[in-house]
């Protein structure tokens, strides 16, 4: 039994803003209650959340463990860590490992190794074609059966229409989302930033940002015709929303996720430093007010890290030709306060959506502080003052645009099936 006292409840599902003790029993929550008022307060391990923001436990559904096959750059285990010590509680890991997971035993595999080695929940999203190679689809209901929450061939798109209406009429029939990386392979071709004024200054080849809108238009069309559950990954562009806003509108169930460094930085902010290239590349100013203004209007239903972390050895080399892909976890609720709420572009209740009821709702979960639900908690502060260190990372890898930047509020205890499994 885990007592949490005088903390100030966020729960966007019951849209409770209120103080409240909560009583975890194990894996589920056990009782709730104004404070003071539970009974037998003494005999539990109690944690004081006085000043505390507790709300249910963050989700990411855009990760990338690396394992199986590239442990350099990160595991199960130290990824998972890196998770807890950014206030999330689940997360779900892309399919482009080394094997590709693609199949019921590499999702077995993986759903195994994060029972024995992982510090919070793992959900696996499985490949959509074989070998995320855009030929033939995957096996899709035997990955369901073993654990998979969602398919993406996520690192590039589905390869073209037709294949993405196989899959899609597919998953619809399993009730299965089908996760988008929404790049046009031909416009965005050989590119490492975004085109512009700011990849102009740098002599670095640019795509535009119709390299991922075309798609996302492609998509949703293929969502339409299929009816199938779409959601958009990282989404990056003004012009990729307005398709997103358009679908919605239009009843289609379509979803998008946007990440803290697209709402962070610009194209502007890159040096030939390769932790400033991600895929989609850091866009244009235009686009982060469009990201910003989706945050705020619902149209933008969950923020996701795209974690992606990089041994030194192969990222810390010339811009053009490092991979893409920065660290994500552990500075996701410093960015989202500092970017969102602190400017007030956000309420804090939205903050908590985006990180809990949004994610889940894209994966067709629940998410919320009630009795009986998963003993599963984020809590964190609005103002206590830290600076993120990237040497000091739970990650293998140190590839963090981010490192040196002070905060204002972040994750102080993570709380995972009613055990504390991070806390600062
Ligand atoms: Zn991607």
């Amino acid at each position: 039994m885990l007592l949490i006292k005088n903390g100030r409840i966020l729960d966007p599902a019951s849209k409770t803003d209120a103080p409240r003790d909560i009583l975890l029993d194990g894996e589920c929550i056990a009782e709730i209650a104004t404070p003071g008022k539970i009974a037998h307060a003494d005999s539990w391990q109690t944690f004081d959340a006085t000043g505390l923001i507790v709300a249910p436990g963050f989700i990411d559904i855009h990760a990338h463990l690396r394992e199986p096959g590239q442990e350099n750059s990160e595991t199960i285990e130290t990824g998972s860590h890196a998770a807890a010590r950014g206030g999330f509680t689940a997360i779900c890991c892309m399919p482009n490992t080394r094997p590709v997971n693609d199949n019921a035993s590499i999702t077995r595999f993986i759903m195994d190794r994060a029972k024995a080695f992982g510090h919070v929940r793992v959900w696996p999203i499985g490949a959509a074609s074989v070998g995320s190679k855009g030929e033939d689809i995957s096996e899709i209901a035997a990955m369901r059966d073993a654990g998979i929450v969602a398919v993406s061939d996520d690192g590039k798109p589905i390869a073209n229409a037709k294949l993405a209406r196989q899959i899609m009429d597919y998953c619809r029939s399993l009730d299965v989302p089908v996760i988008e990386h929404a790049e046009d392979v031909s416009l965005a071709a050989g590119a490492v930033m975004r085109e512009g004024i700011a990849s102009t200054r740098l002599g670095l080849p640019g795509m535009p940002a119709a390299a991922e809108s075309v798609c996302v238009a492609r998509d949703v069309q293929v969502a339409e015709l299929t009816g199938a559950r779409l959601h958009i990954a990282h989404l990056s562009a003004k012009s990729s929303l307005a398709q997103v806003r358009f679908a919605k509108q239009n009843g289609l169930r379509v979803t998008c996720e946007v990440t803290p460094h697209h709402f962070t930085l610009i194209d502007e902010d890159v040096t030939y430093d390769s932790r400033y290239k991600m895929n989609p590349p850091l866009a244009s100013r235009e686009d982060r007010e469009a990201l910003l203004e989706g945050l705020a209007d619902g149209t933008v239903d969950a923020i996701a890290t795209d974690h992606a972390p990089h041994e030194p050895a192969i990222k810390d080399v010339e811009f053009d030709k490092a991979p893409f892909g920065i660290l994500g976890f552990e500075t996701a609720i410093g960015l989202a306060l500092e970017q969102l709420v602190h400017p007030g572009r956000i309420s804090l209740m939205r903050m908590v959506e985006l990180f809990t009821t949004g994610p889940a709702g894209v994966l067709g979960k629940d998410r919320k502080v009630a009795v009986g639900e998963p003993a599963d908690v984020t809590i964190f502060s609005l103002d206590r003052l830290w600076t993120y260190h990237v040497k000091d990372s739970a990650s293998k890898s140190r590839n963090s645009p981010f490192d040196g930047r002070a905060f204002k509020g972040g994750t102080v205890a993570t709380i995972v099936a009613g055990k504390i499994v991070y806390q600062n």
